[in-house]
């Protein structure tokens, strides 16, 4: 008889199974927003850093970084001796940062130590293209930079007339203040004030945010401009377009904290400030771990 009842289903087990499957329910339920509410903040991404020094530097590379992606990497800025800088952080990261796997390029401006390494990058990725390897990289930039890039570049590489920026660059606007994507990021660009036309860049994805100055001379709403980032990357150098580490000392602390830095001297003095300088083949995490 019992087991009849239970093969029919008793009403108190009815009960129980209902009981038990919501408290099941309610569990994977709240299992699936706690996972949640504990993967969401964890989601970042990682800036592989290639070069920290200035334009006069005698023993590092332009200041860069590599971010890698689902496709590949997205470059900011490519300074001189890419391919070394690259080798270089590759060793030390332990990260893969092979040049024919750049599918995008970030131009922060157009001095020698923050792109004189487009012409090998480009050159390399135009014979492989001829070989039928691959594309040539999309390289992003805002629209005064992006108007003087083949002016810059078509002396050494326009090949007597017959190739263009074209054959070497799918070169794509950012247009001031309007989120664009760069493949799997949301990168913003603001104006920089510096020598010639530039640009910082916020760079996000899964809710972080990268946010890299580029050269600026100190400008208060330019770091406004970038407060809201997990990490902030600021330049400094001792120059007037350029942004001196006493002008970073005297921000709050809070912003402080979130402020790594880049573009030093030589000879620059770590005891000076409480702002620590980011250092080549660093994987810097976004958020910080
Ligand atoms: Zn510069």
């Amino acid at each position: 008889m019992a087991s009849k009842m239970h093969g029919a289903a008793c009403g108190r087990c009815w009960g129980d199974a209902v009981i038990l499957s919501l408290i099941i329910g309610y569990t994977r339920h709240s299992l699936r927003h706690i996972s949640r509410a504990i993967l969401l903040p964890a989601v970042s991404f990682e800036a592989i850093i290639l070069g920290t020094g200035s334009a006069l530097s005698e023993i590092h590379f332009g200041s860069s970084a590599a971010l890698p992606w689902r496709d590949g990497i997205v470059l900011i800025d490519c300074p001189d001796a890419i391919l070394r800088a690259l080798a270089h952080a590759s060793k030390r990261s332990g990260r893969a940062l092979d040049a024919m796997r750049i599918t995008d390029i970030l131009v922060t401006h157009l001095h020698g130590d923050h792109v004189n390494g487009l012409e090998t990058i480009g050159w390399k990725r135009w014979i492989a293209k001829l070989n039928g390897l691959g594309s040539v990289p999309r390289l992003h930039t805002i629209e005064p930079v992006a108007r003087r890039l083949w002016e810059r570049l078509g002396p050494a590489m326009d090949q007597n007339g017959t190739l263009q920026l074209a054959d070497y660059f799918d070169l794509r606007i950012i247009p001031v203040g309007v989120p664009t994507r760069v493949a799997d990021f949301d990168v913003e660009a603001r104006p920089a004030e510096h020598l010639i036309p530039g640009c910082g860049y916020r760079i996000s994805q899964g809710g972080a945010t990268l946010g890299w100055s580029g050269d600026t001379r100190f400008d208060p709403a330019h770091i406004d401009w970038l407060a809201s980032a997990d990490v902030i990357v600021h330049e400094t150098s001792e120059s007037r377009v350029h942004t001196p580490i006493e002008c970073l000392n005297a921000l709050a602390p809070e912003l402080r904290k979130k402020i790594r830095l880049v573009h030093m001297e030589d000879n620059f003095d770590q005891a000076v400030t409480d702002m620590v300088p980011l250092t080549e083949g660093e994987v810097l995490a976004v958020p910080p771990r």
